[in-house]
């Protein structure tokens, strides 16, 4: 058996996100290599200040403050600084040693994606970004990727979860935007100078990103309009849930109406990519996105579409996409070819039926009597499935002038044994008509 090789991990910056990608680099270090074809050694963490106390015990000997020559000995390199310099001059430098570069820096992607792609291309190296939008949310793969052979008509993204906290405070409270924001920054989803999140800055930066990807052309920061929420009122939130709507901040990129020419030949009107405060319908996907989550809803001529949830910010959520990137460039090394690969290393068993464990409905047809209730909870208990809620209506029939009820039983998560044998215990009880449903429920 060959040897497995060692590629050497470079990673700048140790704060919310770098923290969080070190422990899992030394934690997981058997599933990484398992995933990558490669033993990823952390070779270093770049920091300003290499006794500030860290999230994370890492050992002591990892951290430097030399972060160029971190990079210059490194395979790939882990940008999590953030801010423009030095983090653009040590990507290209990491880059032209011959590095994959991983990035979360939105700001520095936005603002100098052509050039970092040039020195890319120009080394023959992966430099990829997918933690810069929506954090966890892999959405920059699945658009460059998965909806490579189709069109991306629009794009619609809540793209950053301060704004969205915000505006979902008001709109369930009725709070004003100042007493919204004191709420973010007491709970801590608003920086103290909110100004970046709150004025569309931090989701301009994604829109310029997500555009780019979507329409395969390279969209600069400058190209996108910018509207942020400190001017939405708690009046404008009432009228627009009076109309039926909810208030989203959200960041758009949409292909615009082919116009026809004088000659009837049809021109490209473009792509508006812009950012600001949106009414939706309340029964739109994007509504239902509450609290600091964020989503990206795409449209495409084939797929038609598709919404991608989940959290887009925090330490460990943005630490899985620059795993992500991380495993996917590491592969790249070891196949001299293109990223991920399938891989069948997990080897683990399929599980039968009666192993799922879940919520389940259960519809009872029942004599109308004293303690039957108690009856049928007593046996649900003695099977060790727990209770939810139960709902009882009374039927008349009024030929027979009998009385039965209907109840409606739903169940804390059980495995799927324990909830057949208390439906088949239930069946036996006298006082039971039928059963007349059972179904499996998700998502309580
Ligand atoms: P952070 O907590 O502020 O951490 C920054 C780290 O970089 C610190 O460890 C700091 O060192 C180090 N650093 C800064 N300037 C440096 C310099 N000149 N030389 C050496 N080290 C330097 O930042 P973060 O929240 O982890 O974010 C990192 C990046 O991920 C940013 O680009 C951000 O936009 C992006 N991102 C973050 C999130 C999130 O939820 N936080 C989500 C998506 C994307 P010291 O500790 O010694 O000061």
């Amino acid at each position: 058996m060959t040897e497995m090789r060692t590629l050497k991990v470079a990673l700048l910056g140790c704060g919310n996100v770098g923290a969080q990608v070190a422990r899992i680099l030394i934690d997981d270090a058997g599933m990484l290599a398992s995933r990558a074809g490669a033993r990823l050694e952390l070779a270093g963490i770049a920091v300003r200040d290499v006794d500030a106390p860290r999230d994370v015990d890492l050992p002591r000997e990892l951290f430097t403050t030399d972060a160029d020559a971190l990079v210059r000995d490194a395979d790939l390199v882990i940008e999590l600084m953030g801010g423009i310099e030095p983090a653009r001059t040590l990507i290209v430098a990491a880059m032209r040693n011959g590095a994959c570069v991983i990035t979360g820096n939105k700001a520095l992607v936005a603002k100098d994606g052509p050039t970092l792609h040039e020195e890319a291309d120009k080394a023959g190296v992966q430099l990829s970004y997918e933690a810069a939008v929506a954090g966890a949310i892999p959405i920059l793969r699945p658009i460059r990727d998965s909806l490579s052979g189709d069109r991306i008509t629009r794009v619609l993204g809540i793209v950053n979860g301060t704004t969205n906290f915000i505006l979902d405070q008001m709109d369930t409270t009725g709070a004003q935007f100042a007493d919204a924001l004191a709420e973010a920054q007491r709970l801590g989803y608003a920086e103290a100078d909110p100004t970046a999140d709150v004025e569309g800055h931090d989701a301009a930066s994604k829109a310029a990103i997500l555009a780019s990807l979507s329409f395969h052309t390279r969209f600069a920061l400058e190209d996108v309009y910018c509207e942020g929420i400190s001017s939405v009122t708690a009046a404008d939130i009432a009228a627009a849930k009076d109309a039926g709507f909810v208030i989203k901040l959200l960041a758009i990129a949409e292909k615009l109406g082919a116009e026809g020419t004088k000659t009837g030949t049809k021109t490209d009107a473009g792509v508006s990519v812009r950012v600001h405060p949106t009414l939706l319908p309340r029964e739109h996907p994007l509504a239902a996105v509450h609290g600091a989550f964020n989503a990206v809803f795409i449209e495409a001529e084939n797929a038609g579409e598709l919404m991608f949830y989940g959290q887009g910010a925090g330490g460990k959520p943005t630490a899985s996409a620059v795993m992500g990137d991380l495993v996917s460039a590491a592969r790249s090394l070891v196949l001299d070819g293109p990223g991920r690969a399938e891989t069948t290393t997990g080897q683990v068993p399929a599980a039968p039926i009666s192993a799922a464990v879940t919520s389940y409905y259960i519809g009872l047809d029942v004599a109308d009597q004293p303690g039957v209730l108690a009856r049928i909870a007593q046996l649900f208990a003695e099977h060790g499935v727990s209770i939810e809620t139960m709902r009882q209506t009374i039927h008349r029939d009024s030929d027979s002038q009998t009385e039965s009820a209907e109840l409606r039983i739903v169940t804390h998560r059980a495995s799927e044994a324990a909830l057949a044998a208390t439906v088949q215990a239930v069946k036996g009880l006298d006082v039971i008509n039928t059963v007349t449903s059972v179904l499996r429920v998700e998502g309580v």
